[in-house]
């Protein structure tokens, strides 16, 4: 056994994280499977596992590795997601393509959601846990991310009313293959200009999956697939949500107006980017 101030846990983590107490709670109760509320300022007896544990999280959070890719989960809009190196980690941004989605599925009674690059299915999955009528079908080209997202799914008790399928939309059959049409779509795909993801910080570009950042040239190239595809997949009058990067709200917008959709609105996200744009078919 060996004894360990919570104090110094923080203090470790001092200088290398943004939020050194809040993120030594999370750690403790990770490895003493307590909830991170009950961690508080006091001497803590951890077994010999838990200690190694411990300092090995530590260390790869001094390294660069985000939290949440340590010990698998992470918060996201209202609900708890596994997360691994195969899924891109949520992020807060992304919440408000949810909250808009929410809005538009209640006032307009919408029943099927399709999410294309689903990763651990935190869009869809949000929305279908809110709204216990709705049915979804999530596309990724990735099998690992489809398994987080199934699990995520079952976390969240929404299994039943969804389904995941091992697709790209670069397939010229895309819309035979998913054979049936939405009144909503979701996206946020791939949008980082290839140059730029060396640039990112290292919790990004080292442990999200490349794959999951990538857009092209110039950021655009999986907005121009998808807007290929979507006139065959979206239903009359059916709704499509994207998200965006820094400055890109302007060009994404004219991709899709140029496929023929109506342009409704565009959203920013807390930090005040341009983040989701709203079309219409
Ligand atoms: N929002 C992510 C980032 O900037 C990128 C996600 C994406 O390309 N869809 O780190």
């Amino acid at each position: 056994m060996i004894k360990i101030e919570f104090d110094n846990v923080v203090k470790s983590l001092a200088g290398k994280v943004d939020s050194p107490r809040l993120e030594g709670r999370i750690i403790m109760g990770y490895v003493l499977k307590k909830d991170d509320n009950e961690i508080i300022p006091k001497t803590y007896t951890l077994t010999i596992e838990q200690h190694k544990q411990l300092e090995s999280i530590i260390k790869q959070r001094s390294q660069g590795c985000p939290l949440d890719k340590i010990i698998g989960e992470k918060d996201f809009y209202k609900y708890r997601f596994k997360v691994s190196q195969d899924v891109l980690s949520p992020r807060p941004d992304t919440e408000t393509l949810v909250e808009a989605a929410g809005k538009l599925i209640f006032k307009n009674n919408l029943k099927k959601v399709l999410d294309l690059g689903t990763g651990s299915g935190c869009i869809l999955l949000s929305l279908l846990a809110d709204f216990p009528s709705l049915f979804g079908v999530g596309v990724d080209i990735s099998n690992k991310a489809l398994t987080i997202a199934k699990e995520n799914a079952q976390r969240l008790g929404v299994e039943q009313r969804c389904c995941f399928k091992e697709l790209s939309w670069d397939d010229e059959k895309f819309a035979d293959k998913l054979g049936e049409e939405f009144d909503m779509i979701v996206s946020n795909p791939p949008y980082i200009p290839r140059e730029d993801i060396k640039g990112l910080d290292t919790g990004v570009k080292d442990y999200d999956p490349f794959g999951a950042l990538d857009g092209g040239e110039d950021g655009y190239d999986h907005y121009r697939l998808i807007a290929k595809k979507v006139p065959q997949i979206l239903s009359k009058e059916g709704y499509l949500l994207l998200e965006c990067g820094i400055n890109q709200a302007e060009d994404v917008k004219n991709i899709f107006e140029k496929q023929g959709l109506n342009w409704q609105k565009t959203l920013r996200d807390l930090g005040g980017v341009e983040r989701c744009i709203i079309l219409k078919k």
